[in-house]
Protein backbone atom coordinates (compact mmCIF):
# COMPACT_ATOMS: atom_id res chain seq x y z
CA UNK A 1 0.00 0.00 0.00
CA UNK A 2 1.14 3.88 -0.59
CA UNK A 3 2.56 5.77 2.22
CA UNK A 4 -0.01 8.29 0.59
CA UNK A 5 -3.89 7.98 0.11
CA UNK A 6 -5.98 10.62 -1.91
CA UNK A 7 -9.62 11.28 -0.48
CA UNK A 8 -12.03 13.65 -2.22
CA UNK A 9 -14.31 15.71 0.11
CA UNK A 10 -17.06 18.38 -0.23
CA UNK A 11 -18.69 20.34 3.10
CA UNK A 12 -21.61 17.93 2.69
CA UNK A 13 -18.95 15.03 4.50
CA UNK A 14 -19.25 16.83 7.15
CA UNK A 15 -22.23 17.80 10.12
CA UNK A 16 -20.27 19.97 12.24
CA UNK A 17 -17.27 22.29 11.91
CA UNK A 18 -15.58 24.73 14.23
CA UNK A 19 -14.44 27.64 12.07
CA UNK A 20 -11.46 28.85 14.24
CA UNK A 21 -9.19 26.73 16.00
CA UNK A 22 -5.75 27.18 16.82
CA UNK A 23 -4.89 23.49 16.81
CA UNK A 24 -1.58 23.70 16.17
CA UNK A 25 -0.14 24.97 19.24
CA UNK A 26 1.28 23.67 22.52
CA UNK A 27 -1.36 23.59 24.48
CA UNK A 28 -2.99 20.64 22.56
CA UNK A 29 0.02 18.68 22.11
CA UNK A 30 -1.62 16.13 24.91
CA UNK A 31 -4.82 15.62 23.08
CA UNK A 32 -4.49 16.97 19.65
CA UNK A 33 -4.60 13.13 18.91
CA UNK A 34 -7.66 12.68 20.75
CA UNK A 35 -9.08 15.78 19.05
CA UNK A 36 -8.25 14.74 14.77
CA UNK A 37 -9.91 11.06 16.09
CA UNK A 38 -13.11 12.40 17.32
CA UNK A 39 -13.24 15.17 14.47
CA UNK A 40 -13.18 11.93 12.54
CA UNK A 41 -15.92 10.58 14.29
CA UNK A 42 -18.22 13.26 14.77
CA UNK A 43 -17.65 14.04 11.02
CA UNK A 44 -16.56 17.83 12.18
CA UNK A 45 -14.39 19.99 10.20
CA UNK A 46 -12.12 22.18 11.76
CA UNK A 47 -10.18 25.35 10.42
CA UNK A 48 -7.28 25.10 11.87
CA UNK A 49 -5.73 28.64 11.91
CA UNK A 50 -2.08 30.30 12.49
CA UNK A 51 -1.28 33.05 14.08
CA UNK A 52 2.80 33.35 12.94
CA UNK A 53 5.10 31.97 10.31
CA UNK A 54 5.97 28.98 12.83
CA UNK A 55 2.45 28.41 13.79
CA UNK A 56 1.84 28.28 10.04
CA UNK A 57 4.24 25.67 9.48
CA UNK A 58 3.23 23.68 11.95
CA UNK A 59 -0.21 23.62 10.38
CA UNK A 60 0.71 23.03 7.45
CA UNK A 61 2.37 19.70 8.26
CA UNK A 62 -0.61 18.91 10.60
CA UNK A 63 -2.99 19.08 7.72
CA UNK A 64 -0.96 15.92 5.94
CA UNK A 65 -2.89 13.82 9.02
CA UNK A 66 -6.10 14.40 8.64
CA UNK A 67 -9.16 15.12 6.44
CA UNK A 68 -11.06 16.75 8.77
CA UNK A 69 -8.41 19.93 8.81
CA UNK A 70 -8.52 22.93 6.71
CA UNK A 71 -5.18 24.77 6.77
CA UNK A 72 -5.30 28.79 7.31
CA UNK A 73 -1.79 30.71 7.80
CA UNK A 74 -1.38 34.12 7.94
CA UNK A 75 0.15 36.64 10.39
CA UNK A 76 -1.87 37.63 13.16
CA UNK A 77 -2.13 41.61 14.37
CA UNK A 78 -0.18 41.25 17.33
CA UNK A 79 2.57 39.64 15.57
CA UNK A 80 2.73 42.92 12.30
CA UNK A 81 6.37 43.13 12.53
CA UNK A 82 7.37 39.86 10.94
CA UNK A 83 9.42 39.09 8.23
CA UNK A 84 6.89 38.98 5.51
CA UNK A 85 9.50 37.65 3.12
CA UNK A 86 10.11 34.63 4.89
CA UNK A 87 6.20 34.19 5.17
CA UNK A 88 5.80 35.22 1.31
CA UNK A 89 8.71 32.60 0.68
CA UNK A 90 6.89 29.72 2.90
CA UNK A 91 3.89 30.34 1.17
CA UNK A 92 4.36 29.82 -2.33
CA UNK A 93 6.10 26.79 -1.46
CA UNK A 94 3.30 25.36 0.68
CA UNK A 95 0.16 27.08 -1.38
CA UNK A 96 -1.07 23.38 -2.78
CA UNK A 97 -1.51 22.60 1.43
CA UNK A 98 -3.32 26.07 2.01
CA UNK A 99 -7.07 26.54 2.27
CA UNK A 100 -7.00 29.74 3.69
CA UNK A 101 -5.33 33.16 4.95
CA UNK A 102 -5.60 33.46 8.78
CA UNK A 103 -5.59 34.59 11.68
CA UNK A 104 -5.21 37.64 10.34
CA UNK A 105 -6.76 41.50 11.29
CA UNK A 106 -6.24 44.55 13.02
CA UNK A 107 -6.83 45.45 16.84
CA UNK A 108 -6.61 48.59 18.11
CA UNK A 109 -6.11 47.39 21.72
CA UNK A 110 -3.15 46.23 21.00
CA UNK A 111 -1.63 49.85 20.23
CA UNK A 112 -1.20 50.79 23.78
CA UNK A 113 1.33 47.46 23.87
CA UNK A 114 3.30 49.10 21.46
CA UNK A 115 2.00 47.32 17.74
CA UNK A 116 1.59 50.27 15.82
CA UNK A 117 -1.85 50.52 13.94
CA UNK A 118 -0.19 51.22 10.91
CA UNK A 119 2.07 48.14 11.10
CA UNK A 120 -0.92 46.25 11.65
CA UNK A 121 -2.08 47.74 8.38
CA UNK A 122 0.44 46.71 6.58
CA UNK A 123 0.53 43.59 7.39
CA UNK A 124 -3.09 42.96 7.15
CA UNK A 125 -3.80 44.76 4.16
CA UNK A 126 -0.67 42.28 2.55
CA UNK A 127 -2.30 38.89 4.10
CA UNK A 128 -5.14 40.11 1.76
CA UNK A 129 -3.50 40.64 -0.98
CA UNK A 130 -2.33 36.99 -1.02
CA UNK A 131 -5.45 35.79 -0.49
CA UNK A 132 -6.97 37.51 -3.06
CA UNK A 133 -3.91 36.32 -5.64
CA UNK A 134 -4.62 32.59 -4.93
CA UNK A 135 -8.42 33.49 -4.07
CA UNK A 136 -8.47 31.90 -0.26
CA UNK A 137 -11.11 32.34 2.17
CA UNK A 138 -9.71 34.78 4.87
CA UNK A 139 -10.71 34.19 8.92
CA UNK A 140 -10.46 38.08 10.39
CA UNK A 141 -9.46 39.42 13.91
CA UNK A 142 -11.61 42.46 14.28
CA UNK A 143 -11.44 43.66 18.19
CA UNK A 144 -11.90 47.15 18.51
CA UNK A 145 -11.31 47.51 14.49
CA UNK A 146 -14.40 46.40 12.68
CA UNK A 147 -14.87 49.05 11.06
CA UNK A 148 -11.97 49.92 9.86
CA UNK A 149 -11.53 46.12 8.73
CA UNK A 150 -14.71 46.16 7.07
CA UNK A 151 -13.66 49.45 5.16
CA UNK A 152 -10.54 47.82 4.01
CA UNK A 153 -11.71 43.91 2.96
CA UNK A 154 -14.62 46.25 0.75
CA UNK A 155 -11.53 46.92 -1.70
CA UNK A 156 -10.50 42.97 -2.24
CA UNK A 157 -11.86 40.15 -4.31
CA UNK A 158 -12.48 37.58 -1.66
CA UNK A 159 -14.24 34.51 -2.00
CA UNK A 160 -15.38 33.79 1.76
CA UNK A 161 -14.60 36.66 4.46
CA UNK A 162 -15.25 35.04 7.86
CA UNK A 163 -15.36 37.81 10.76
CA UNK A 164 -14.42 35.58 13.84
CA UNK A 165 -15.66 36.13 17.26
CA UNK A 166 -17.49 39.21 15.65
CA UNK A 167 -17.18 42.17 18.06
CA UNK A 168 -19.17 44.49 16.51
CA UNK A 169 -22.13 46.76 17.36
CA UNK A 170 -25.79 45.93 16.57
CA UNK A 171 -25.55 48.47 13.96
CA UNK A 172 -22.30 47.24 12.40
CA UNK A 173 -24.32 43.67 12.03
CA UNK A 174 -27.60 44.87 10.97
CA UNK A 175 -25.59 46.97 7.91
CA UNK A 176 -24.15 43.43 7.59
CA UNK A 177 -26.93 41.23 7.13
CA UNK A 178 -27.28 41.28 3.14
CA UNK A 179 -23.64 41.09 2.53
CA UNK A 180 -22.32 38.07 1.78
CA UNK A 181 -19.53 38.26 5.14
CA UNK A 182 -19.63 35.16 7.16
CA UNK A 183 -20.28 36.33 10.91
CA UNK A 184 -18.24 33.82 13.52
CA UNK A 185 -20.12 33.31 17.30
CA UNK A 186 -18.20 31.29 19.37
CA UNK A 187 -18.41 29.35 23.30
CA UNK A 188 -19.13 32.74 25.09
CA UNK A 189 -22.28 32.88 23.59
CA UNK A 190 -23.58 30.53 25.28
CA UNK A 191 -23.31 32.81 28.53
CA UNK A 192 -22.73 36.57 26.89
CA UNK A 193 -26.18 37.96 27.09
CA UNK A 194 -24.67 40.91 25.24
CA UNK A 195 -23.65 38.50 22.39
CA UNK A 196 -27.05 36.29 22.36
CA UNK A 197 -28.75 40.15 21.84
CA UNK A 198 -26.30 40.04 18.39
CA UNK A 199 -26.52 36.94 17.32
CA UNK A 200 -30.28 36.76 17.69
CA UNK A 201 -30.44 39.67 14.74
CA UNK A 202 -27.50 37.83 13.00
CA UNK A 203 -28.44 36.65 9.60
CA UNK A 204 -29.18 32.76 10.30
CA UNK A 205 -27.96 32.21 6.28
CA UNK A 206 -24.94 33.97 7.51
CA UNK A 207 -23.74 32.94 11.11
CA UNK A 208 -21.28 30.59 11.77
CA UNK A 209 -19.48 28.49 14.83
CA UNK A 210 -16.51 28.48 16.12
CA UNK A 211 -14.04 27.71 19.38
CA UNK A 212 -11.00 29.18 19.10
CA UNK A 213 -9.28 27.16 21.21
CA UNK A 214 -7.02 27.39 23.10
CA UNK A 215 -8.58 30.37 24.65
CA UNK A 216 -10.35 29.54 27.93
CA UNK A 217 -13.74 30.35 28.47
CA UNK A 218 -15.76 30.75 32.07
CA UNK A 219 -18.86 29.75 32.95
CA UNK A 220 -20.22 26.74 32.39
CA UNK A 221 -17.19 26.20 30.92
CA UNK A 222 -15.05 26.27 34.15
CA UNK A 223 -12.17 27.58 32.78
CA UNK A 224 -11.38 24.68 30.16
CA UNK A 225 -9.27 25.61 27.09
CA UNK A 226 -11.78 25.65 24.17
CA UNK A 227 -11.72 22.13 21.94
CA UNK A 228 -14.39 21.06 19.07
CA UNK A 229 -16.40 19.37 21.53
CA UNK A 230 -18.06 22.85 22.47
CA UNK A 231 -19.58 23.42 19.11
CA UNK A 232 -23.39 21.56 20.07
CA UNK A 233 -23.57 24.03 22.95
CA UNK A 234 -23.05 27.13 20.50
CA UNK A 235 -25.38 25.23 17.90
CA UNK A 236 -27.99 24.66 20.58
CA UNK A 237 -27.87 28.46 21.73
CA UNK A 238 -28.13 29.73 18.58
CA UNK A 239 -31.07 26.96 17.82
CA UNK A 240 -32.92 28.60 20.73
CA UNK A 241 -32.36 31.99 20.02
CA UNK A 242 -33.64 31.73 16.29
CA UNK A 243 -36.39 29.22 17.44
CA UNK A 244 -35.21 26.48 15.35
CA UNK A 245 -34.58 22.87 16.45
CA UNK A 246 -30.81 21.32 16.46
CA UNK A 247 -30.94 19.57 13.74
CA UNK A 248 -32.85 22.11 11.48
CA UNK A 249 -29.84 24.24 13.22
CA UNK A 250 -26.80 22.47 12.36
CA UNK A 251 -27.91 21.61 8.94
CA UNK A 252 -27.88 25.41 8.25
CA UNK A 253 -24.83 26.25 9.54
CA UNK A 254 -23.33 23.87 7.50
CA UNK A 255 -25.12 24.81 4.40
CA UNK A 256 -23.80 28.62 4.58
CA UNK A 257 -20.51 27.59 3.84
CA UNK A 258 -21.30 25.83 0.96
CA UNK A 259 -21.22 29.02 -1.42
CA UNK A 260 -18.00 29.79 0.12
CA UNK A 261 -15.72 26.99 1.44
CA UNK A 262 -14.76 24.37 -0.63
CA UNK A 263 -12.86 21.00 0.71
CA UNK A 264 -9.52 20.16 -1.91
CA UNK A 265 -8.42 16.86 -2.65
CA UNK A 266 -5.28 15.77 -0.76
CA UNK A 267 -2.80 13.15 0.55
CA UNK A 268 -3.45 12.32 3.63
CA UNK A 269 -0.09 10.38 5.40
ZN1 LIG B 1 -8.02 33.01 17.24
Amino acid sequence: MDEYSTFIMNIDDFELFDSHIHLSVSEFDSIRDDILNSLKKTKTLAFNVSETLEDSKLTVDLSHYSNNLLSFVGIHPKYSSSNLNEFDKFFTKNIDSIDGVGEIGLDKTYVERGIEFDSQLITFKHMLDLAERHKLPVSIHSRDATQEVLDIVSSYDLPCIILHWFSGTEEQLKKLYNSEILISFGPALVYSKSLQKLAKISNPQRTIVETDGPVPFSACFEGKIAEPSFIPSIIFKLSNLWNMNFDDTSKQLINNLKPYISVKTKSIQ
